[in-house]
């Protein structure tokens, strides 16, 4: 009976999966064939991608806490899939001041955050001093905090402000306390799509010279993609070839990000008739791809599960993926555009849905070094998070059933003493 499902993979695909397995670079035209596996090609695809995350990884699966602070929604870009941004005359402008910043990092830390993430829209009246003064202020308050922060859209609008040298520049925020940098305001590295997605935005050429200078001088970033709007399969392959070749000249990227198009609120769908996201399985075959495309240069791939809930994220960590990102505590970006998958993970929350799919939790800073394993649940820490958040939790998790049964019990003992 196995036999007959093995024997329905076309013989293209099971070359490509076993050439993958096998160490063998994925071609552009080899992930395009892939991209569009579907029924036993679809299967075996996953089930191969899956092999290869044990391989890479083990069955670990690591999340970071952290907490995201966007300092304002002011942006006067224009992306066309963006819901976020503001005109700073209307009533949902926001600009927070480095008193509201600090006091969210307090939050961040008391729920024993490592990481904040700051990212904001392209205000017309910041300047370079704008990034620099808000690490400082950061700084000077949480000296160990990690800060991962400023696409390179922001760094490109700083660097041009700036007068300076564009590796000049990122060393002056290194040394203002950038830790790392999102590798976001990526979409799709191909300028006859970006210039319909957002044709004032920083191009390819721009964004390459970017990270390759952040890598330059130590800056590690992320890497990302949005998939499922208006780009074709050949655009994601070469997209993800970019991001290998990149990876090989610099070593600095740290993951790979495959983000869904969120399409409810904003033009490319509404106006433009882009479609309306990725379907399930598009989901699981970029993630797939992913893992078998960029392995061994980028062995962790992320699941956003802002863009695919919780449920979709733990299909995708077993088709491929190994860290399910970070636990936000606020996310306004992909709600704005429609996203309903909330906007706060808790790490309890993590380690219930890891533990499900029959995986370790691993908790890690944003450089991947492990900082805590939790190999028995028993031995779990209690949760940091606000009294009116743990209400909000699955009551049906392992975490808050062990705290009513440890109460229930507390009560027994304390009647029968
Ligand atoms: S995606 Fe970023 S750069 Fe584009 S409009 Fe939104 S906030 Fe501005």
């Amino acid at each position: 009976m196995l036999d007959q499902l093995t024997a329905a993979v076309s013989t293209d695909v099971r070359d490509l999966l076993e050439g993958a397995l096998s160490g063998k670079e994925l071609t552009k035209e080899g992930a395009e064939r892939l991209l569009g596996a579907r029924g036993s090609d679809f299967h075996a695809l996953i089930a191969a991608a899956d092999l290869a995350r044990q391989r890479d990884n083990g069955d670990d699966v690591s999340y970071v806490v952290c907490r995201n602070i966007n300092f304002t929604n002011v942006c006067y870009v224009g992306c066309s899939f963006c819901g976020f941004a503001r005109h700073r005359d209307e009533d949902e402008a926001f600009d927070r001041s480095h008193e509201e910043i600090l006091l969210k990092c307090k939050d961040a830390v008391d729920r024993g955050a490592t990481e904040v993430c700051i990212q904001g829209g392209i205000h017309p009246a910041k300047t370079h001093d704008t990034y620099r003064d808000i690490l400082h202020a950061i700084k000077a308050v949480y000296p160990d905090l990690h800060i991962h922060a400023y696409s390179p859209e922001e760094m490109d609008f700083g660097h041009k402000k700036s007068g300076m040298e564009l590796s000049d520049y990122l060393s002056w925020l290194v040394e203002a306390g950038l830790g790392t940098m999102p590798g976001t305001a990526a979409e799709i590295l191909d300028d006859e799509i970006r210039d319909k997605l957002s044709p004032n935005k920083l191009k390819t050429e721009r964004w390459v010279e970017i990270i390759k200078a952040a890598h330059g001088v130590g800056l590690r970033s992320t890497s990302t993609l949005m998939y499922g709007h208006i780009e074709e399969k050949r655009h994601v392959a070469a997209h993800l070839d970019l991001i290998r070749e990149i990876q090989k000249e610099t070593g600095g990227f740290t993951e790979f990000v495959p983000l869904g198009f969120i399409h409810e609120r904003n033009l490319l769908y509404n106006l433009m008739g882009s479609r309306p996201g990725p379907s399930m399985d598009e989901d699981l075959r970029m993630v797939a791809v992913s893992r078998l495309f960029l392995r061994p240069h980028i062995t962790n791939i992320q699941v956003s599960w802002v863009k695919m809930g919780h449920k979709l994220g733990q299909m995708a960590l077993c088709a491929g993926a190994n860290d399910f990102g970070g636990t936000l505590m606020e996310e306004s970006i992909s709600r704005e555009s429609g996203s309903d998958h909330g906007e706060n993970t808790p790490p309890e929350e993590f380690r219930r849905l890891i533990r499900e799919i029959g995986r370790t939790p691993v908790e890690r800073t944003t450089l991947y070094k492990t900082v805590q394993r939790f190999d028995d649940p028993a031995l779990d820490p209690p949760s940091k998070e606000p009294e009116h958040l743990q209400k909000q939790l699955d009551l049906s998790g392992p975490t808050r059933w062990r705290a009513k049964v440890e109460k229930a019990r507390a009560e027994v003992r304390a009647a029968t003493a």
